[in-house]
């Protein structure tokens, strides 16, 4: 366990005042799972997060039963969580003391090429989504792909994410179809969960002008706590806090957010049946073994961070959530 400096009178004000948000945490993509683990995220002074339902690895099936699964251990226990689909909501699941929770896909191969499936994933939940898992697929470059841009599906896709009202996000796309997504992109879009590759020259992370046009759509970049994106397999908070000080001194703090990208119990046997994870963690791009995270109680170490940076109170407070928050309020429905 780390040893954390202790939190200011300040820092903790901050934490108290802020819908404190965290764009991306993964549970297991298992059916039945316990969800309990969520708690850590309350315990911590987080006031939302948003959990991964599947991958474009995972087949439909297995994402439906996922969902099933999260949403009965949310909707059961309405004293503690809050099951959310707009911005009301996670004010009020604040007010009462309760994490707010709702979902994020990564991909789109589980659309299954028919566009009616957005609105059913909405529906359920999912209130964030990008568009490739790693890997190129039907709608546009993954960014462990051969760069492709958005396709002609890909551009309805956009579309139709725009016009139901989930957020568009562009982690782990490749860098022409973000571009491309961001040009056409009629709400500000999201990087939930990437660290700029100027700090860490990895695949997954984004480069100045992915970070410059995600700004020019009113969005936000999430910084990432897994450390092989921070560094080399770095996740001490002095790390976190160059990253989010890099993008912040780059295209201001109204631009960055928090996106751990925390994975509750490792090694969980989740994947399907056939799954080759050489291909969707390709071992050049140092995925092998097993990384350090930021847990999510370095939540409020992190503000702390950030009152040591200098950072003012409005700072502090959109990169802690407020900002997440204000492109949710674009974006989800009313
Ligand atoms: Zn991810």
């Amino acid at each position: 366990m780390n040893t954390h400096p202790p939190i200011s009178e300040r820092a903790r004000r901050l934490m108290a005042e802020t819908v404190v948000w965290d764009a991306h945490s993964c549970l297991p993509i298992k059916a039945g799972v316990d969800c309990s683990d969520l708690a850590r995220h309350r315990a911590s002074g987080i006031d939302y997060v948003s959990i991964n339902v599947g991958m474009d690895f995972n087949p439909v099936g297995q994402i439906s039963r996922v969902i099933a699964t999260f949403r009965a251990f949310i909707l059961s226990r309405p004293e503690d969580y809050a099951l959310v689909g707009t911005v009301e909501e996670v004010k009020a699941a604040k007010k009462a003391g309760k994490l707010a929770v709702s979902f994020d896909l990564e991909g789109s191969d589980m659309l299954e090429g028919d566009l009616d499936m957005l609105r059913f994933y909405r529906d359920l939940g999912v209130r964030q989504m990008h568009l490739a898992y790693n890997r190129d697929n039907a709608v546009g470059g993954g960014c462990h792909g051969a760069d492709i841009g958005l396709t002609e599906f890909g551009r309805k896709v956009v579309a139709e994410i725009n016009r139901l009202g989930i957020l568009m996000d562009c982690s782990h796309t490749g860098y022409r179809t973000s571009m491309d997504v961001m040009a056409m992109s009629t709400k500000p879009v999201v990087f939930s969960h990437a660290n700029p590759r100027a700090l860490r020259d990895h695949g997954r992370n984004i480069r100045d002008d992915q970070i410059d046009a995600c700004a020019r759509t009113g969005g936000v970049v999430g910084i990432n706590g897994i450390g092989i994106f921070l560094g080399k397999d770095d996740n001490s908070t002095e790390t976190v806090l160059r990253h989010i000080d890099y993008v912040t001194q780059r295209i201001g703090a109204k631009h960055v957010g928090i996106g751990l990208d925390f994975v509750f119990r490792r090694g969980a046997d989740e994947n399907p049946p056939g799954f080759e994870p050489s291909l969707w963690w390709p071992p050049q791009h140092n995925y092998v073994g097993r990384s350090n995270f930021v847990e999510p109680e370095r939540m409020p170490v992190l503000a702390e961070g950030m009152v040591k940076l200098g950072y003012d109170d409005g700072a502090i407070r959109g990169i802690l959530g407020d900002n997440f928050l204000r492109v949710a309020a674009a974006t989800w429905p009313a």
